[in-house]
């Protein structure tokens, strides 16, 4: 009884609302009540479809695609009418927006996860965080980060602050931990990194005036051993600073610059009678394997009317601190306020006895540099020459440390625009022909002698009108001379 059924079906689906019992009719609109009926199954079915693919984890080869925006990607979304509104209904499953960010544009947001240990934390019980974990740890785009973690954790031991902070408590007991293997560099490093959150605690007496305790207050005491890596070469940076307005600015700049740079101890020296816990503060945010030592300008020098050998006790202390702790490796002064073209340090570090290359200047004369003709060093190009053998700058030389020690009365005179000159004819006997040229053979500028801008210091707080509010705060990150 087809007709029978025809009409039925269709009465039932209120189409054939009449029960018309013309056969052509019937038949007609009995096909059409079957296409209907099989393209809502079809539209059932997909949806049904849809939403089990959402529920599965990603595949990272399938995120990454995503980030590609690759035609298979594309044609995914095409091939059903409902899948963008799927793709919402999953998000909303989700109850977080990073969800549809993944999809969208899941670079920023995996990364933000896998170096925020807050953001991790905060997203950690979601099912959509799950997601972004397994994102962080597969993306191809993600290496340069983790790899530049590896590098960092093979040497020291724990700086970096990369990882998700889920074991606090269980973990403090590693916050000395010192990394010596490649195996357990990552691992440590992370371990040493959460305890350094747990247990970070003051450091220095805070003074009576501090409004409460902050994160100025957070140790630099916690911080882990260098131990430097026989490969790549360790490199030791000796970094004179003092106390003015723009120290904090310049350490920063200079800081992430080194960030940059494996197997890397940054001797930062201040011209003072004590360490101040904002530098200290600064260097443990900045994340550099960091040594934080005082050395002041002899006061004979501090009293002159004249030009004062600037950073030359700071450069002595760093040298005896070398002499003391390092056995190979290069050294190297960068000046706080000065500029770097990270490939230069790459090339520094093999430096067997010295190393020289031209500097940037910000005078008339342009640049200081070792004249070379036919590959040979024959001379010296730099503004002023002054009768000095080495007429060259203190941002265009580095030394091997066994080269140093080697010379155990090698320091820097307080002569000052003698400084360099000095150093230099104190690590004799040392050939012209044994000074390495670097920088494409003294063809290219990667070290600028930058200055900035002296600035008058800030004037005091209104501690009364502004008591109780962020500014007291603020007010201690300020470095007023
Ligand atoms: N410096 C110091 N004490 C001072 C003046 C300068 O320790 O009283 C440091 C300063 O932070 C820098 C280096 O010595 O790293 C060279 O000083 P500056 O940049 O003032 O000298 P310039 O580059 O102008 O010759
Ligand atoms: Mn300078």
């Amino acid at each position: 009884m087809k007709g029978y059924n025809y009409i039925n079906l269709g009465t039932h689906s209120g189409i054939n609302a009449s029960g018309n019992g013309n056969g052509k009719m019937t038949l007609g609109k009995s096909i059409k009540m079957y296409l209907t009926i099989f393209i809502l199954t079809t539209c059932i079915y997909m949806a049904l479809y849809q939403y089990h693919i959402s529920r599965e984890p990603f595949a990272a080869s399938e995120v990454v695609k995503h980030q590609e925006k690759t035609s298979s990607y594309i044609a995914s979304y095409l091939w059903s009418p409902i899948s963008l509104l799927m793709a919402n209904g999953s998000s909303n499953i989700n109850t977080n927006s990073t969800t549809t960010s993944t999809t969208i544009a899941p670079i920023t947001t995996t990364t933000t996860t896998a170096t925020s240990g807050t953001m991790g934390q905060k997203v950690g019980a979601s099912s959509a965080s799950i997601r972004m974990v397994s994102l962080a740890a597969t993306r191809s785009t993600f290496i340069p980060s983790s790899s530049s973690e590896l590098r960092s954790g093979l040497v020291v031991g724990g700086h970096r602050k990369t990882a998700t902070t889920k074991k606090t408590t269980t973990t403090t007991s590693t916050t000395r931990t010192t990394t010596t293997s490649a195996a357990s560099g990552l691992a440590t490093n992370k371990l040493t990194t959460t305890a350094i959150t747990a247990t970070a605690k003051l450091s220095a007496k805070t003074s009576a005036a501090t409004p409460t305790a902050s994160h100025l207050d957070k140790g630099h005491k916690s911080r882990t051993t260098f131990v430097a890596a026989s490969e790549p070469p360790p490199l030791y940076i000796i970094t004179p600073t003092y106390r003015r307005p723009e120290q904090t600015a310049e350490l920063t700049r200079l800081g992430y610059t080194l960030k940059h740079v494996t197997n890397l101890l940054w001797l930062v020296i201040e011209d003072a009678n004590k360490t101040n816990p904002l530098v200290a503060h600064t260097l443990d945010r900045i994340g550099v394997p960091y040594e934080y030592m005082v050395a002041p300008m002899p006061e004979k020098y501090k009293q002159t009317k004249r030009a004062k050998p600037r950073g030359v006790s700071n450069r002595n202390r760093g040298l005896e601190y070398l002499r003391r702790n390092a056995t190979e490796g290069v050294l190297y002064f960068a000046d706080d306020d000065n500029t770097y073209d990270i490939s230069i340090f790459e090339q520094m570090r093999y430096t067997t006895k010295v190393a020289m290359w031209p500097v940037g200047l910000v005078t008339k004369t342009g640049v200081s540099s070792p004249i070379i003709q036919d590959g040979k060093l024959v001379g010296y190009y730099d503004g002023w020459i002054g009768g000095r053998k080495y007429p060259v700058d203190m941002a265009g030389f580095a030394v091997s440390v066994k080269f140093l020690k080697e010379r155990p009365n090698a320091q820097m005179p307080f002569k000052p625009g003698y400084e360099e000159d000095g150093f230099l004819r104190s690590l004799a006997p040392l050939d012209n022909t044994e000074i390495e040229l670097l920088a494409d053979d003294c063809r290219d500028i990667l070290t600028w002698h930058t200055q900035t801008k002296k600035n008058a210091p800030a004037q005091a707080l209104n501690r009364t009108r502004y008591k109780n509010t962020n500014l007291e705060h603020i007010d201690r990150l300020l470095v007023r001379p």
